[in-house]
């Protein structure tokens, strides 16, 4: 009953490229996790990418997304006030739409890790006693490896601070997308497109894009695929590691 074509997909992410096949439905297939963890930060920034020493994060959205139902059962939502340059540019505010309101008195970074890693307890995903592993298994999901291995493990590392075991692996959504559609798409628009989503909100919104890639997920679910980690951090200061697939400087272009 779920084998009806909903839309067209690229056959290859080639430029110019324009062949597509269909998609096929085939309905969801048991997941190896309980539940998906949809993470996407959006950070300080200038019209080169980044900002002086570093750049920092300024919103910390993550839903999770139950992987039975792929429906979003619940939200962590925060915004960051950065250290080193506080100030956010008008570049910044024009591409996220986070204005300085949005981030003055918020909590530091580390101090929203800890918020963070309380949210994942007060949900059961880690034991409340010691924040080990609980029972369920789930894992965090990025459009691209740069959340993680990139601005998580840089802004870490300035501030001392031990990335939790946690980050240690993830999937990105865009090798998913490559396993189950058959070709690698350079960006959450063309993942969105694709798929006949509609895109939700404003682009570049963390939170706004974090709802986007729930649907995506859904989506290639729909398709039978079976997500599986494909990223880890690797060791060193400031190194990314896709275990396959490009390399990109930003997420979602
Ligand atoms: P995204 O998840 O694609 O919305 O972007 C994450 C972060 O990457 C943004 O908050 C910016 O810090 C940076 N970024 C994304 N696109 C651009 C761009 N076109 N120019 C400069 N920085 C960008
Ligand atoms: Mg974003
Ligand atoms: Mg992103």
């Amino acid at each position: 009953m779920f084998n009806q074509v909903r839309g067209f997909a690229r056959v290859s992410s080639k430029v110019g490229e324009t062949v597509r096949r269909s998609i096929q439905k085939k309905g969801i297939s048991p997941q190896k996790f309980h539940n998906f963890l949809i993470l996407d930060f959006e950070a300080t920034c200038d019209a080169n990418g980044s900002t002086y020493p570093l750049q920092e994060i300024i919103e910390f959205p993550v839903v999770k997304l139950n992987a039975e139902t792929f429906n979003m059962e619940d939200r962590f939502h925060q915004y960051v006030c950065p250290h080193e340059r506080p100030q956010l540019s008008a570049f910044c505010t024009n591409l996220t739409g986070i204005i300085q309101d949005m981030v003055d008195g918020q909590p530091k970074f580390t101090d929203t890790m800890d918020l963070f890693d309380n949210w994942l307890k007060e949900q059961n995903l880690l034991c409340p006693d010691d924040g080990s592993k609980s029972h369920l298994n789930w894992t965090l999901v990025t459009c691209g490896d740069w959340d993680i291995a990139t601005l998580l493990k840089r802004q870490a590392a300035h501030h001392s601070y031990s990335v939790p075991w946690y980050f240690n692996n993830w999937i990105n959504l865009k090798i998913a997308f490559s396993e189950a559609m058959g070709y690698y798409p350079n960006s959450m628009k063309i993942m969105l497109s694709d798929l006949n989503i509609t895109h939700q909100g404003r682009h570049h919104s963390g939170i706004d894009d974090v709802i986007n890639m729930c649907s995506i997920m859904k989506s290639l679910a729909e398709t039978g695929y079976v997500f599986r980690t494909t990223s880890k951090l690797a060791d060193g200061p400031t190194g990314s590691s896709p275990l396959k697939g490009p390399k990109f400087g930003s997420a979602l272009v």
